[in-house]
């Protein structure tokens, strides 16, 4: 026989209130139920930051609801509410909430895919998404997911969603869990990049599965309208629907989540930035472009969000056939800009054919070409990112740096391990700079008659490095914590490598 409401919400009132007072029921925490075909729906409000700790509560009444007889199946989901007036922007925001009302409506075309996908799932109509509170929780944390990193621009056509998937696949790459949000749902791009087609599904707890791409979770508006069918976004619907991609879909356990987020400065972008919890911002830029970075960089700043770094794309071009570099911009300007900014540049990535073939083709560089030239950069610029990240977060801890008296070494100390003493000569001749490892091991130079080389100056960038200027003029060596630790621990090994080539090539040191 069929349940009917009546007899779940009695068996709900067997379930004590969030405090062990009364019963949900009672205490009007649970929507409206609705049963369709055996199967059982419906939502207990909670405040949003006890939602974690009320998972046994939502546990307890999906199962006195699945004990009853007739039931098939129970989708019981926790929905967070905030009294009206005090949905939270990011720590320390005092901007108007310009663009995002606190109450904007859950898209129609959300709504109408997770109906789709629920009757996919035989499970009739879906049930409503409390229109209107998922904004609530504005600015919580997304369970299970430790960071959410924003990727800008200061216009379209930048090459940010590029970007964005080659730095998630290069972290990845670098052993962590990654997910993409595709926030820019004017031109949803990422389902294209992922090679990826197809819809959600809803998993058992009514939220959306996201879909996965090469090993990265993935959500993105793209998935969830038909391709070519205009919308026309508000700025309350653009918060709303990005939020329920946050919230509504099962991301599990991530270390980050990377936004590819609407290109430009306006409102939508705005208050995608209150609204998001985010852990910090990339901006990318081509090198005609940079002037942009600045109006970027003040936006996140208004709502307290680090800028993590900037990358500069189709920073050089790469010649197909010879490997040749030419800096058809000139080079120097992204640092010299990074420097005015006071912004980490976290580096350049060429315009290359390959780029673009593979990315227009749903199979990015990084994962389909891993020992490519191009996947090493992205995986340096994500290891750069995570640093800053960690940075960020107070997590990366910076060695401390001493110069020697005579200016011809450096001491290195790991907080809590070794100090390295390095000479340098060899800090010198093993400069990570492009002049010194050139673009390819091929290319790598072997650096001779250094030395007396001293060291003149040590000019920190970001939280990651220190770019160390030596008196014969050489400064472009950027030196990563991680990189001047490798140098210390294998300094034995590597200066007899060096010793080794310069016998090989007929140098000497001096
Ligand atoms: P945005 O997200 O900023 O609008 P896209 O990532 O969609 O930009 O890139 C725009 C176009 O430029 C795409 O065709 C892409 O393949 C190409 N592209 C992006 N980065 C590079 C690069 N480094 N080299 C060559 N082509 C690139």
């Amino acid at each position: 026989m069929a349940v009917t409401q009546e007899q779940v919400r009695d068996a709900l009132k067997r379930v004590k209130g969030p405090d062990l007072e009364g019963n949900i029921v009672e205490l009007g925490l649970i929507s409206d139920i609705l049963i369709r075909e055996g199967k059982v729906y419906f939502s207990i409000t909670v405040e949003p930051e006890r939602a974690e700790e009320l998972e046994p509560l939502r546990q307890a009444a999906a199962k006195v609801v699945s004990d009853l007889d007739g039931v098939d199946g129970v989708t019981a989901v926790l929905t967070a509410e905030n009294a009206p007036g005090t949905t939270k922007a990011p720590s320390g925001s005092s901007m108007a909430n310009g663009s995002s009302g606190g109450s904007a409506p859950e898209h129609p075309r959300v709504q109408e895919a997770r109906a789709a996908s629920a009757r996919q799932q035989g499970g009739g109509a879906a049930p409503s998404l409390n229109p209107g509170q998922s904004q609530g929780a504005g600015a919580q944390g997304i369970p299970g997911v430790k960071h959410l990193i924003a990727v800008a621009s200061g216009k379209g056509g930048v090459g940010k969603s590029t970007t964005t998937v080659n730095l998630a696949l290069g972290m990845q790459a670098n052993g962590l869990k990654v997910g993409i949000l595709d926030a820019d749902v004017f031109g949803p791009s990422q389902p294209r990049l992922l090679g990826i087609a197809g819809r959600p599904t809803a998993g058992p707890n009514g939220k959306l599965q996201p879909m996965n791409g090469y090993g990265l979770k993935a959500m993105s508006m793209g998935f969830l309208v038909e391709e070519g069918t205009p919308i026309i976004w508000r700025g309350p619907m653009v918060t709303s629907a990005l939020n329920q991609m946050l919230r509504e879909v099962n991301w599990g356990e991530l270390d980050v989540i990377l936004i590819d987020m609407p290109p430009g400065t306006g409102d939508v972008q705005l208050s995608i930035a209150q609204q998001v919890p985010l852990s910090g911002a990339v901006i990318v830029s081509t090198p005609q472009d940079l002037a942009l970075i600045d109006a970027r960089k003040a936006m996140f700043h208004r709502v307290d969000v680090p800028v993590l770094g900037f990358i500069e794309n189709m920073s050089y071009f790469i010649c197909p056939h010879c490997g040749e570099r030419s800096d058809i911009f000139g080079h120097g300007g992204a640092e010299a800009e990074a420097d005015k900014l006071g912004l980490p540049f976290l580096g350049g990535i060429p315009l290359h054919m390959d780029i673009r073939a593979t990315s227009d083709r749903g199979q990015p560089i990084v994962a389909t070409d891993p020992e490519s030239e191009h996947a090493k950069i992205y995986s340096d610029l994500a290891s750069k990112s995570w640093s800053e990240i960690q940075a960020a977060e107070g997590t990366l801890v910076k060695p401390t740096l001493t110069v020697g008296n005579d200016s011809a070494s450096l001491a290195v100390a790991i907080s809590d391990g070794p100090t390295y003493d390095l000479s340098a000569e060899m800090l010198r001749v093993m400069s990570p700079s492009a002049e010194v490892q050139g673009h390819s091991p091929s290319q790598r130079v072997t650096v001779a008659g250094k030395q007396n080389v001293k060291i003149k100056e040590l000019r920190p960038v970001g939280s990651y490095a220190v770019r160390i200027a030596f008196d014969d003029g050489h400064d472009t060596g950027l030196f990563s914590w991680g990189y001047l630790e490798e140098l210390g621990r294998d300094k034995d090994q590597k200066w007899a490598g060096y010793l080794a080539e310069l016998k090989e090539k007929g140098l000497s040191r001096s």
